[in-house]
């Protein structure tokens, strides 16, 4: 069977990008796939945290991951750094890397802007993500478009490594959705909606109610007026065109033909709707699972899973390059 690896850093709440890029994949794959589903908690202190908030926020995670759908029955769920062969593997990656192939990644550019004493975590992390991936030999990684660099990435590490010794790893896959892969920011539709920009309302948070029909009734449009998909001229309505149908289940077509002759406000007020009716039954399991004995239960023994494979593939990689006696 098909391994699967992904992971949600557990920074601030999580949003309908997170929800429409990555873990509506989740819920699809696990029905036919061998998953491992990940809090990646040691990738959120690449920038300073408040302790005790990455705590909640990694239960938080956790909930959500079986609030939207996750079976623990199906899939593994735990948090990355109660298995340690992660940070073991990222340090073999790490010596096997380039300095210019970290310094070209897209999202290194955008979150260190050039600032030498920004923490040298922001340019390895990636290595840490492909410690995450390979460790559990996976074959596909179902995450949204703005990491598809980062699976390249630990695609060129793994097959250079594999290239000296052969079959150390396996090859993983990028697999993204066809629709929703990258969801923008409300405020800024020409980048993608994030957990930790700045402004509150460049984003759907799945939990925090009262901004949402806020930052819909914002969002940042065009001067046209008509309701139609085109993510070249109309980068604003094209993207809230795409929630709307994934939060309806009707096609963008049928969408566009609804509001043929009527004005952005009626469109944003029923979107408004269409996205707090989708999100309710997110919330409300949220609520009985987040302080539940369950979700510790489900996570110890996500962790045992996890650490038993991630420990024979750490094995294996030690002795492949003369590690230990
Ligand atoms: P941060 O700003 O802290 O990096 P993030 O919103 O990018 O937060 P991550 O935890 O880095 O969230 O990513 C979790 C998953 O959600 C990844 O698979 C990522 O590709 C996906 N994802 C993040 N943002 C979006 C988005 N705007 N559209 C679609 N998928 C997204
Ligand atoms: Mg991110």
């Amino acid at each position: 069977m098909k391994r699967v690896f992904s992971g949600i850093q557990p920074t601030g709440n999580l949003h309908i990008g997170n929800y429409i890029g990555a873990m509506r994949q989740f819920i699809e794959l696990q029905q036919e796939m061998d998953c491992v589903y990940c809090v990646v908690d040691m990738h959120s202190i690449t920038l300073p945290q408040d302790p005790q908030e990455l705590k909640k926020s990694t239960l938080d995670v956790a909930a959500l991951y079986l609030s939207v759908g996750l079976d623990p029955k199906k899939s593994i769920i735990f948090v990355q750094s109660t298995v340690p062969a992660h940070a073991e593997l990222s340090w073999i990656l790490t010596c096997n890397s380039h300095t210019g192939e970290l310094f070209r990644m897209t999202q290194f550019k955008d979150k260190n802007k050039g600032d030498e004493s920004a923490p040298a975590g922001l340019l390895t992390y990636p290595l840490l993500m492909a410690a995450d991936i390979l460790l559990y030999d996976t074959d596909i990684v179902p995450v949204g478009n703005d990491q598809k660099q980062h699976i390249e990435l630990t695609r060129d590490i793994a097959q250079r490594i594999n290239h000296r010794f052969p079959k150390a790893f396996v090859v993983p896959d990028y697999r993204g959705m066809k629709i929703g892969a990258r969801i923008m920011a409300l405020d800024d539709p020409t980048s993608k909606m994030s957990k930790s920009a700045q402004n509150p309302l460049s984003r759907i948070t799945l939990l925090d109610e009262p901004t949402r029909s806020k930052a819909i009734m914002k969002a940042t449009t065009d001067s046209e007026g008509t309701v139609r998909f085109d993510t070249e001229e109309k980068p604003g309505i094209s993207n809230l065109l795409t929630i709307y149908s994934v939060f309806s289940g009707q096609e963008i077509k049928a969408i566009e033909h609804q509001y043929e002759g009527l004005g952005y406000g009626a469109f944003k007020k029923d979107l408004v709707d269409v996205v707090i009716e989708g999100v309710a039954p997110i919330r409300q399991r949220f609520d009985e699972i987040r302080h539940s004995q369950e979700l510790i239960r489900i996570l110890e023994d996500g962790t045992r899973r996890a650490d038993a494979i991630a420990q024979k593939t750490l094995k294996r990689v030690k002795d492949v390059f003369g590690l230990g006696v």
